[in-house]
């Protein structure tokens, strides 16, 4: 059985990785110590949970224990000379989590909360050329896109807005599809989920003042790259790009 045959590790898995790490970090990872074990299996329903297939216990304690020395190898306060650094994407979630356990811990518990709830089945899995996963994983992105796709709430959201202002249209950059379009475009119009994906909770409900309208190009904007765009974000950089025309 080796780590050989399985997929690469996904940020999922690495962030209930780091997490450990950070609560254990004079640890030496025994891959035969409880703590090691609880958490590959932790990881092993996460990975799961995400659809990767691979030997049977997909991730083994020795993969994970290695996997906390690699970060150890990123930790300024060890001496970790000899140590392999690991690959690429570790390094990532070490710079953006390591000085955040918090933040990390209220992720890594949200993520396993998913994969208790939901058979990963009942969350939409979207291409992956459709966006760029949240620096939060694969499971919390797809409780975003979830929950901003939910028809009941959508619908209920356009409603609101349209009986407010007459008319729909991006919040942020104003494009309206019925104003470009013409008929066509009638009551077309995206909703993205305001929360910081740090911040969900599962089983939360969705509130309409959750909820944003944005033409689909800017939605395309804040999900392009990682961290993904505050609506503050995605509005300041309309406003530099405007200035500079
Ligand atoms: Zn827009
Ligand atoms: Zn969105």
């Amino acid at each position: 059985m080796t780590d050989t045959r399985n997929p690469p590790w996904t940020r999922d898995e690495l962030l209930l990785a780091l997490d450990y790490y950070l609560d254990n970090a004079d640890d030496y990872f025994s891959p035969t110590g409880d703590g090691v074990l609880e958490l590959t299996a932790k990881i092993s329903k996460v990975a799961k949970a995400i659809g990767l297939t691979g030997s049977d216990t997909l991730r083994n304690a020795n993969g994970v224990s290695m996997k906390l020395m690699n970060f150890r190898a990123h930790d300024p306060n060890h001496d970790t000379r000899g140590l392999s650094r690991g690959n690429k994407l570790e390094e990532v979630v070490w710079a953006e989590f390591a000085d955040n356990p918090a933040a990390l811990k209220m992720v890594v518990s949200t993520i396993l909360d998913v994969t208790q709830s939901a058979s990963g089945d009942d969350l939409p899995v979207f291409p992956s050329d459709d966006q760029i996963e949240a620096r939060e994983g694969q499971l919390l992105t797809r409780v975003h896109r979830y929950r901003e796709r939910n028809a009941a709430i959508v619908k209920r959201k356009k409603a609101a807005y349209l009986k407010k202002y007459g008319h729909l249209c991006c919040e942020a950059c104003g494009f309206g599809f019925q104003a470009t379009y013409g008929d066509r475009g009638e009551g077309f119009i995206e909703c993205h989920h305001t929360k910081p994906v740090s911040e969900l909770v599962t089983g939360e409900k969705t509130k309409l003042t959750d909820l944003v309208l944005l033409c689909a190009n800017c939605h395309r904007m804040i999900h392009a790259a990682r961290p993904w765009w505050s609506l503050d974000e995605l509005r300041a950089a309309l406003s530099a790009a405007a200035a500079q025309e």
